[in-house]
C-alpha cells in the first residue's frame, strides 16, 4: 500500500492551483496545503500499518488493499469498514471531511452495480489533433460500456491507494433554474465537444473539499436536472494536474495561523475547498461513468447503495468529532470549576444526548443493514438518514453549549504563543491566567483549542461545513422522508383510528 511520503511526492504535477492570484508552484510544500496534505499523509501510513486494521487481502487479486476502498459484503465487512474508518476518523478528530474514504466509498458502491451504468453509441470520427486539450486516450469511437468503465476506474483506486475528491454540484448561479437556463454557454460542467477518443468539457463545479491534496476529483450532478440539461449530465475522475483544469480555493486559513497552540485545528486540518473551472479539459471515454444521461446520474447515486454508503462513512466522521467535541467541553467545565454544578451538568449531559444520538444512529444503520441484490452491504438508510436529518440542527446546538461554557475564557488569552515565551509576558499570564488544576501554559492551550472549535475562521467553516456538505437541510430532510418508510407508521395510524368510531363508549 502506498506511504505517506508516497502520496506527498506524488503531488507534485502540473495541478494550478490558485490562492491570492498566483497559481501554487507545489501545494505539498505551500503552507497553505502543505499541513492538510502531511496529515492526509499520515492517514495513508497509517492504512499501511498492518496494525491498524485498516488493510485486507482483496479475495481476487491476493493483494493487501485499503479496506475503506473495496465494497463491504458481508455483515463481518462491514463492521470491520466501520471500525477501519473509525480509525481514520479518530486520527483526525473528526476534523477531516472528506478523508479519502469518502469518495472511496461512493466508487466502491458505483463498482458493485454495474447495471446501474449505460452505454453509449458515439458516432464522432473527429480526432485529437488540433483539439483544444491534448488526448492521453487512443481509444476509438464506438460503443462505450460505462459500467466497464467505472469497474476499471475502482481498480485503480484500490490498485494505486488514489484519494479522490469530488465536486457534485452546480455552481451557485442560480438555484431558480437549472444550467440550461442560465447566461453564457456551459456555465456548468458541460460537454463542448465530443470526439473519438473522448470528450472536452468546460465550465465550473463547486466545492472540491481538498481537491488541490487530492489525486483525482470526480466530477458529476448530484442536484436535478431537467430533460433540457443533458449536456450537464456528465459523471467522470479526472486528474487535478489535467491540462485546462484550475482550481479555485477560498481563502486558507492555515498560512494565517500563528502556531500550533494558538490554532491546534487550523494548522493540521484545513481542508480547502475549491470551485473547479473546466477550460476545455480532455476527458478520454474511459474515465466517464456518464455520459448525457439525467436519470443515470441519479441511478449512480442512489439505486448504488454509493449515497447512503458514503454519508454512513461521513456520519461516522461526525460521531468521532462529536465525541472530541463533548471531551473539549466536559474539560473547559472542570478546568474552570463549574463541572458539577447542576446547571451545567445538564448542559453536558445534553451534549452527551447529542453525540450519543449521532454514534446511535451510526451503530443502528449498521444493525439494520442489509445485502442488497449485488451484494453490497447497505447500512440502513432509515437510521443514516434520520441522523443526517438532524444534523442542521444539532451541529449549532453543540457549539452553542459549548460556547456558554467557555465564556470569556477563549478571548482572557494571549494574543499568540509568542507572549508566552516573553518572559515579562510569560510571569503575568502565569500569575493571572491559570486555575486549580491547570498552569497558565495548560489553560491557554485548552482554550486556544476551543476558540479553534468555536471562533476561530477555520471554525466557522466547519459551522458551515456540518450544515451543508451533503446537501441544503432542505435537501438532507427530504432525504430522511423518502427513507423513513412512512407506510408501516401509517398503517398503525390507520389502524389504531379503524378501532373505534362514533358508538365507542369512552373507557
Ligand atoms: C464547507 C463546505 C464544503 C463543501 N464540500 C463539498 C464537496 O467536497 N463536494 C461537493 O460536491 N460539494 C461540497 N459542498 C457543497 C455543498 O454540497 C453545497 O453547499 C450543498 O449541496 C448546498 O448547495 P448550495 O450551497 O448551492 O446551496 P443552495 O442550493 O443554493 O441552497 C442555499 C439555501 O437556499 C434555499 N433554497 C435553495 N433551493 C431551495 C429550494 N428548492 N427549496 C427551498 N429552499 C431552497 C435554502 O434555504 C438553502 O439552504 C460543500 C459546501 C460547504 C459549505
Amino acid at each position: 500500500m502506498r506511504s505517506g511520503s508516497d502520496y506527498l511526492a506524488s503531488l507534485k504535477d502540473a495541478r494550478r492551483v490558485f490562492v491570492d492570484g498566483e497559481p501554487v508552484q507545489d501545494v505539498a510544500h505551500h503552507p497553505a496545503f502543505a499541513p492538510i496534505a502531511r496529515t492526509v499523509a499520515g492517514l495513508f501510513d497509517t492504512a499501511a500499518d498492518p496494525a491498524s486494521g485498516i488493510a485486507r487481502t482483496d479475495p481476487g487479486t491476493g493483494a493487501t488493499v485499503n479496506r475503506l476502498f473495496t465494497a463491504p459484503r458481508s455483515r463481518e465487512d462491514l463492521t470491520a469498514y466501520r471500525e477501519a474508518a473509525t480509525t481514520w476518523a479518530r486520527e483526525t478528530h473528526g476534523w477531516v471531511g472528506r478523508s479519502p474514504d469518502h469518495v472511496g466509498a461512493f466508487f466502491a458502491a458505483f463498482a458493485a452495480h454495474p447495471e446501474a451504468f449505460g452505454t453509449y453509441s458515439s458516432s464522432a470520427a473527429g480526432s485529437a489533433a488540433g483539439s483544444a486539450a491534448g488526448s492521453a486516450s487512443g481509444s476509438a469511437a464506438g460503443e462505450h460500456d460505462f459500467a466497464a468503465n467505472v469497474a476499471a476506474y475502482q481498480k485503480r483506486i484500490v490498485d494505486e491507494d488514489l484519494y479522490l475528491s469530488y465536486a457534485i454540484i452546480p455552481p451557485q448561479v442560480s438555484r431558480a433554474t437549472t444550467a440550461h437556463a442560465w447566461d453564457g454557454d456551459l456555465v456548468q460542467v458541460g460537454v463542448a465537444e465530443e470526439r473519438a477518443d473522448g470528450i472536452v468539457v468546460r465550465g465550473a463545479q463547486m466545492l472540491a473539499t481538498g481537491g488541490a491534496v487530492a489525486d483525482e476529483i470526480f466530477v458529476s450532478c448530484i442536484k436535478p436536472l431537467g430533460p433540457e440539461d443533458t449536456d450537464f449530465a456528465l459523471s467522470f475522475a479526472v486528474p487535478v494536474g489535467a491540462e485546462g483544469l484550475k482550481l479555485y480555493c477560498r481563502r486558507p486559513y492555515a498560512p494565517a495561523a500563528s502556531s500550533a497552540y494558538d490554532y491546534p485545528l487550523t494548522t493540521r486540518f484545513d481542508e480547502t475547498d475549491a470551485l473547479l473551472v473546466f477550460d476545455d479539459v480532455f476527458i478520454p471515454w474511459e474515465r466517464l461513468f456518464v455520459y448525457r444521461d439525467v436519470a443515470g446520474l441519479r441511478r449512480q447515486f442512489f439505486d448504488t447503495g454509493a449515497h447512503v454508503l458514503g454519508n454512513w462513512q461521513a456520519q461516522n466522521r461526525f460521531a468521532v468529532k462529536l465525541q472530541f467535541l463533548a471531551g473539549l467541553a466536559r474539560k473547559v467545565a472542570a478546568v474552570n470549576g463549574v463541572d458539577k454544578f447542576p446547571g451545567v451538568v445538564e448542559k453536558l449531559g445534553e451534549l452527551a444526548s447529542l453525540a450519543s444520538l449521532v454514534e446511535s444512529g451510526v451503530l443502528a444503520a449498521e444493525y439494520t443493514a442489509e445485502p442488497d441484490e449485488q451484494g453490497l452491504w447497505r447500512p440502513g438508510a432509515r437510521a443514516v438518514y434520520g441522523a443526517m436529518g438532524l444534523q442542521s440542527e444539532l451541529y449549532p446546538r453543540v457549539l452553542a453549549i459549548l460556547r456558554d461554557l467557555v465564556g470569556g475564557g477563549v478571548l482572557q488569552v494571549p494574543s499568540s504563543v509568542a507572549d508566552m515565551t516573553n518572559p515579562e509576558s510569560r510571569a503575568d499570564i502565569d500569575r493571572y491566567v491559570h486555575s486549580p488544576n491547570a498552569d497558565a501554559e495548560q489553560r491557554v492551550k485548552l482554550f486556544k483549542l476551543a476558540w479553534d472549535a468555536v471562533g476561530s475562521e477555520f471554525a466557522g467553516r466547519h459551522h458551515q461545513y456540518e450544515l451543508f456538505y451533503a446537501g441544503a437541510p432542505f435537501v438532507v430532510k427530504g432525504y430522511a422522508f423518502r427513507n423513513y418508510g412512512f407506510d408501516g407508521p401509517l398503517a398503525d395510524v390507520d389502524a389504531f383510528l379503524a378501532g373505534y368510531g362514533l358508538e365507542t363508549t369512552p373507557a
